[in-house]
């Protein structure tokens, strides 16, 4: 169906004109979109052009309209900012300004145009599309063209990208740049803590957010902030400054040495007073804490985009060419997003107007809907936010015989987010009254030792930024000796089990399921937290620890990419890691611009290779020095026992006839990140909290007379939807389960469905390959696709 779309011409007829900008604020990854989009276009047919400088160049025309070549947009996924300039237009706003505007895209014979900016630029394009008709009969009626020169071009086709680091377009989950604006608040504010622990400090940090709390509230999750100011939810008047002392000062007296305050620039109090780092700062000092304000200002806009944003970025940049050529003049102009995993279309004018009515909600005072209005994950964090910090004095604690001994394993090789996970789980199990018990050093651990460990609040407190794993992990798994696994849970009265890790984890988790039987006491709800840089558990698409692992390949391959700009013509064979997946390498390979990916899904063959080797002749070919990055190939770990890293090197450097030197790069162990990404810990956070409610909806309790042994049991169960009884625990699969992504759904998919349908045990992986769609985008704009054919 893709291919459907492809532009041929008939005798006569034109072909399609797309032109792409971007407007209003700057974000990171706006390069990776505009490449997406001239590159798709191309590849479907289709002249690109790009607008410089926003709706400013749309009104100037000329040479602010520019054909873009497919070589134009070389080297563009690893700049930062936008390339073709971005700015404000008051003319734009004037609908002479806009009909001077369609003049200039008629006179190009654009009819097409893909808009990333925020919502200012998207409400812009929108009116623009509505007013064209009239428009274009104006410019007729003053004789700027004919009649018939304007007969083809009767309706404008508009596509929005959102590209804002504030994150608050209604309907999407992330905007281009938000992931990467809120990666490099968590960086600063990771490094004042360092000085604000030596000093015994507090700091108040002011980060971007004008209308919208999405920076600020991420940024406390991940920083372990004390406390946050959001303009969805208006602080009381006069009061504010007394919750804010009293969770300060709790904190203080649980052992923490500094405090770390984040406040929004739109921050209001529900009287609709500002509330400044300032006054933050002042009331701060009234607790005679010593306090310092950084306001982070511009810095969250700069640098170049993290993996996430240039992801995002390049497919809605793919997806917004697809609307185009998709579209009738009767389609609603729609808005490209995503939903957890999913890139989705969604009505422009309607989320224009959502993201609007947030401002009027504030305006009117009703912070409610302020924050209904917001998408759920917003809501969930916030929530969370608010019962593991500001909550944490007993507030939402469960009466004493709901509360739960729940423990908690990590299991395989260290990912970046199992400390900011097993923190969260403990903070949300304090304030809940639950004793979170971790499990030290895994499975073997635990079997050689016994050891079982009560976390306390300032035991994890400052774990959110930490890499590795402070309870220890272990490749292990439980089945090593089951009886002494279950002999230590009896003994630690254990309610429900978290596990956090990778494939053996999976692994660990069925089997417990399956001992079921033999060991009554693993009739207590389980659940693994997917944490693995292979991405390879089955059935989520999703893992923690993913994140951070692409963000370090990132950063290490634009480093050697420019290494090569210094030396000329180089390639560069990178090796990563994944296992028997090909995740890693395919997603890499995406956001690279890699010229080929090997990945074990596709077999490296002698055809492949000499496939690839013109299309790198073919890139050099056209590199006329100005983007003299060098190339990337990628290959997987395990992608072929023949075709090792070193071998392909030299076949590649032996048929490059002294054209390009090629060199190996293995980033290896480097893959693992130091310290998790903010949207690992963000995530880590959020499912760790869902993990913690599940085992509580699973443990509903009633007490049984067990049949063969004639004494009191306690049975486990859980309620539905309609309050009637689900089945207990013990002949329910459901209670053992792995929380998972799936396209736009989160949800907890039952371990012993997913070992039985979706998991092929010889190669450690799900049967289901989730991610063929990176490999077909990343050979489309890589031009691998099109050499291919034409080969
Ligand atoms: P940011 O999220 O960075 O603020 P934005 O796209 O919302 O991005 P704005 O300054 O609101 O930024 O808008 C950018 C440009 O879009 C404006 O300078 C103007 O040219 C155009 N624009 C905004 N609103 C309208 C409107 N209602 N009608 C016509 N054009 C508009």
């Amino acid at each position: 169906p893709v291919d459907a779309l492809r532009q041929t011409l008939a005798a006569g007829e034109r072909r399609k004109k797309i032109a792409v900008m971007t407007s209003g604020g700057d974000s990171p990854g706006m390069n990776a979109a505009v490449r997406a989009v001239v590159r798709t276009g191309i590849h479907y047919g289709c002249d690109v052009f790009a607008v410089y400088e926003g709706y400013e160049g749309l009104l100037k025309g000329g040479e602010y309209l520019r054909q873009m070549k497919w070589e134009d947009v070389r080297g563009w996924l690893s700049e930062g900012g936008t390339l073709i300039g971005t700015a404000r237009s008051m003319e734009f706003r004037e609908r002479w300004g806009r009909k001077q505007a369609a003049g200039n895209l008629i006179s190009q014979g654009i009819d097409a145009l893909i808009v990333c900016g925020g919502d200012g630029s998207l409400t812009g394009a929108d009116l623009f599309r509505s007013e064209w008709p009239s428009l274009v009969e104006e410019l007729v009626k003053d004789g700027k063209f004919t009649q018939e020169q304007v007969e083809p071009y009767k309706s404008l086709t508009i596509v929005g990208l959102v590209g804002s680091i504030d994150n608050d377009m209604a309907g999407t989950d992330s905007t281009i740049g938000a992931y990467s604006a809120l990666e490099r608040i968590v960086e600063m504010v990771d490094y004042i803590d360092e000085t604000a622990k030596s000093h015994s400090r507090a700091f108040v940090v002011e980060v971007m957010g004008r209308h919208c709390g999405w920076l600020a509230l991420m940024a406390g999750i991940a920083t372990g902030a004390d406390y946050i100011f959001i303009p969805e939810r208006a602080v009381p008047h006069g009061k504010w400054q007394e919750e804010l002392k009293e969770v300060c000062q709790r904190h203080r007296n649980k052992g923490r040495r500094n405090n770390t305050v984040i406040v929004a620039e739109g921050a209001l109090d529900d009287q609709l007073n500002p509330v400044t780092a300032d006054d933050v700062k002042n009331a701060l000092l009234d607790l005679g804490l010593d306090t310092k304000v950084t306001i982070l200002g511009h810095v969250q806009r700069g640098g170049t985009a993290v993996a996430h944003d240039r992801w995002l970025a390049t497919l809605q940049g793919v997806d917004s060419v697809k609307a185009v050529l998709e579209m009738t003049p009767q389609t609603p102009s729609p808005l490209i997003g995503i939903l957890e995993n999913k890139i989705i279309r969604m009505p422009l004018v309607e989320s224009v107007k959502m993201t609007k009515s947030v401002a009027t909600a504030i305006g009117n005072k009703d912070f409610d809907k302020a924050i209904s209005l917001r998408d759920t994950e917003f809501i969930e964090l916030y929530e969370n936010f608010i019962s593991t910090t500001v909550k944490d004095d007993g507030a939402e604690m469960l009466p004493v015989d709901e509360r739960l001994n729940i423990g908690i394993v990590h299991v395989g090789a260290p990912s970046a987010a199992l400390n900011a996970a097993t923190r969260a789980a403990t903070l949300y199990c304090v304030s809940r009254g639950h004793k979170p018990l971790a499990i030290l050093n895994g499975f073997s651990g635990l079997i050689q030792t016994g050891q079982i460990k009560e976390l306390s609040w300032i035991d994890v407190e400052n774990w959110h930024n930490l890499g590795g794993s402070e309870i220890g992990t272990n490749r292990s798994v439980a089945a090593d000796d089951m009886g002494t696994v279950a002999y230590y849970f009896q003994k630690a009265k254990l309610d429900g089990l978290i596990i956090i890790g990778g494939f053996e984890g999976f692994n660990s988790l069925n089997q417990l399921r399956d001992s079921r039987k033999e060991y009554p006491i693993f009739n207590i709800p389980m659940v693994l937290i997917p944490s693995t840089i292979s991405n390879n558990v089955p059935g989520t698409e999703y893992s923690l620890g993913v994140d951070t692992c692409l963000n370090s390949l990132v950063k290490y391959t634009d480093e050697i990419k420019q290494s090569a700009s210094a030396t000329r013509r180089r390639v560069f064979v990178c090796e990563v890691q994944g296992g028997h997946s090909g995740f890693i390498a395919s997603f890499t390979g995406l956001i690279t611009g890699a010229v080929s990916v090997y990945t074990p899904e596709d077999k490296i063959t002698l055809s492949t290779i000499r496939e690839d080797l013109a299309l790198l002749k073919e890139n050099f070919r056209h590199d006329k020095g100005e983007n003299r990055n060098g190339k990337l190939v990628i290959r997987n770990e395990q992608a072929s026992s023949v075709y090792s890293t070193e071998l392909l090197a030299n076949i590649i450097s032996e048929s490059s006839d002294g054209r390009f030197g090629v060199r190996t790069a293995v980033p290896g162990h480097v893959q693992q990140g130091g310290f998790p990404s903010s949207k690992d810990r963000v995530t880590a956070s959020r499912f760790a909290v869902k993990c913690i409610k599940f085992i509580e909806q699973w443990n509903k309790k009633d007490i049984a007379l067990d049949q063969n042994a004639g004494d009191e049991k306690v049975l486990r169960f859980k309620y539905d939807l309609h309050g009637a009884k689900v089945s207990t625990v013990d002949n329910e699969d459901n209670s053992a389960a792995v929380i998972c992504v799936n396209g736009s759904k989160v949800s907890f998919k039952p371990i012993a469905r997913l070992w039985e349908c979706e998991t092929n045990v010889a190669l450690r992986k799900g049967h289901e390959v989730h991610w063929t769609e990176f490999s077909r985008i990343g050979d489309i704009l890589s031009g691998r696709l099109k050499l291919r054919a034409e080969v």
